[in-house]
């Protein structure tokens, strides 16, 4: 018996007491029977959903085509679903129609995993499990439920379900399921990018990625999702690293926080220019010479193929462009303030966060850095002083720049802009508006000047 919340056996007798039955699918038992916290409630119901409409007051058509509504009920937000049985696959992406059923039995054979194919009768209080979900759950293993290439071949998003569930839960594929997927990749292709995308969301919050991933690229689902990925295999790096190229990918996607979608992403990518941007050097040494920006530009390709969405494309490539430096006690408090520009103030968190885990993954040896911990301390330092670390933080602004020296709108505003915000980088205390506007006026006469001696004429309008 489960323990079920108050709340969900209310719910659960609107139904009963309507005639219907009403059961716990899916994700929540599963997450229950493993102890785990759960996310979502999937109600199965033999009720229409036009039925389910009518019993209460607040419900969303989310899916209702496939029988599927959403109820919001004292807070809380349950997916119902009508017990269905999905017609073909033809595209291998949709069922083409489906067909509601009375059998909860039926509704169960239709899902992907055993352990996804427990349902909880809440009005018996009993578990239902004919494909024994909770022996796989025991024993720790991802089995799909009949044939498994029949069903890989139904939908080819199963295949990578079936490498997340294992790295989530670190479980094991079971031997058929797995030796399955090859001949199914047919099928993953025409998956639309953005299920993909959701699955592999959901496998860069599990624990270990790394588990999935090598998955992944051991049945040759990567070739097909992430072939740049997939490349990385076998690709040796310096002495400094004891793995792969592929290999540091991956240990450095495991050592990135959890939380942090952007920076898991850019842990995973981070090096991905490596292949394309080997050379080898007449010694037998090894370069990956302007690596961070081949592999912030794929990083971007993928990103943008897998329809993820704009902000998140942006954020991990500058993570991944920026990922080089290398700070030691050498740098003075400007080259600290020329770094935070770069990179922006508001990123710097991530960037250590990836560095951090970048050194982690070069040898899985976590013990901290000497020197990106006093980097850190470095760059605290700084951010207290509240300094200027980009053009909004100047003392002046382009209007009063142009007003002051007559100009009008065009690149060299901006040129001179930047050229003030060098001089503050270099020392905070010319941050004053009349300094500022003395430098700025002389550097626009020697501009001026240069560019009369090199045409000898004289600047057009909007300056040199
Ligand atoms: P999570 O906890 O990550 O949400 P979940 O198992 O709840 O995992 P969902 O994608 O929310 O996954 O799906 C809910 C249930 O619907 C699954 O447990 C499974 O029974 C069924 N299901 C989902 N996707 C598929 C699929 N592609 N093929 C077959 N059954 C599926
Ligand atoms: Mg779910």
């Amino acid at each position: 018996m489960l323990r079920i919340a108050r709340v969900i056996k209310d719910f659960a007798s609107c139904f009963r007491t309507a005639g219907f039955q009403c059961y716990l699918v899916g994700g929540a038992v599963r997450d229950m029977l493993l102890g785990r916290r759960v996310s979502d409630f999937d109600i199965a119901t033999d009720a229409l959903p036009q039925e389910v409409q009518r019993r209460f007051h607040r419900v969303i058509p989310t899916g209702i085509k496939h029988g599927t509504v959403t109820v919001l009920f004292r807070g809380n937000r349950f997916e119902v679903t009508t017990f269905r049985i999905d017609q073909e696959y033809r595209d291998g992406r949709r069922p083409d129609g489906v067909v509601f059923t009375p059998s909860i039995e039926e509704d169960l054979k239709r899902r992907d995993f055993t352990i996804n194919a427990i349902a909880y009768d809440l009005a018996e209080e009993r578990v239902l499990d004919p494909h024994a979900g909770r022996r796989d759950l025991k024993a720790g293993i991802i089995r799909a439920i009949g044939d498994p290439l029949e069903r890989f071949l139904e939908d080819g998003l199963r295949p990578l379900r079936a490498c997340r569930f294992a790295a989530q839960f670190d479980f094991h594929i079971e031997e058929r399921t797995f030796a399955s997927i090859p001949a199914a990749l047919d099928t993953v292709r025409k998956v639309s990018a953005e299920r993909i995308r959701d699955e592999l969301q959901r496998l860069l919050e599990a624990p270990r990625p790394s588990v999935g991933f090598r998955l992944m690229r051991d049945c040759g689902l990567l070739e097909v999702l992430i072939p740049e990925l997939a490349a990385c295999t076998g690709v040796e790096q310096r002495e400094l690293h004891c793995f792969d190229v592929f290999e540091h990918l991956l240990a450095t996607c495991d050592a990135a926080p959890r939380q942090s979608l952007p920076v898991r992403l850019a842990a995973l990518l981070h090096d991905i220019g490596k292949p394309p941007a080997l050379e080898r050097e007449a010694g037998g040494g090894l370069r990956f010479h302007g690596h961070e920006s081949l592999s912030a530009e794929i990083t971007e390709r993928i990103m943008r193929r897998l329809r993820f969405s704009n902000s998140e494309v942006i954020r991990t490539a500058h993570l991944v462009r920026h990922h080089m430096f290398n700070y030691d006690e050498s740098w003075s408090d400007a080259a600290v303030r020329r770094f935070l520009a770069r990179v922006g103030p508001e990123h710097v968190a991530d960037l250590l966060a990836l560095r951090r885990a970048d050194q982690v993954g070069r040898c899985n040896d976590d013990s901290p850095s000497a020197n990106l911990v006093a980097l850190q301390k470095h760059i605290e330092r700084i951010l207290a002083a509240d300094q200027a670390l980009g053009l909004a933080d100047l003392a002046v602004d382009g209007r009063e720049l142009m007003k002051a020296l007559g100009l009008t709108p065009g690149p060299v505003v901006g040129t001179l802009l930047e050229a003030l915000l060098e001089t503050v980088l270099d020392d905070p205390e010319q941050n004053d508006r009349s300094t500022l506007l003395e430098i700025a006026r002389r550097l626009y006469a020697q501009r001026i000047k240069a560019s009369r001696h090199r045409r000898g004429s004289s600047p057009g309008a909007g300056g040199p």
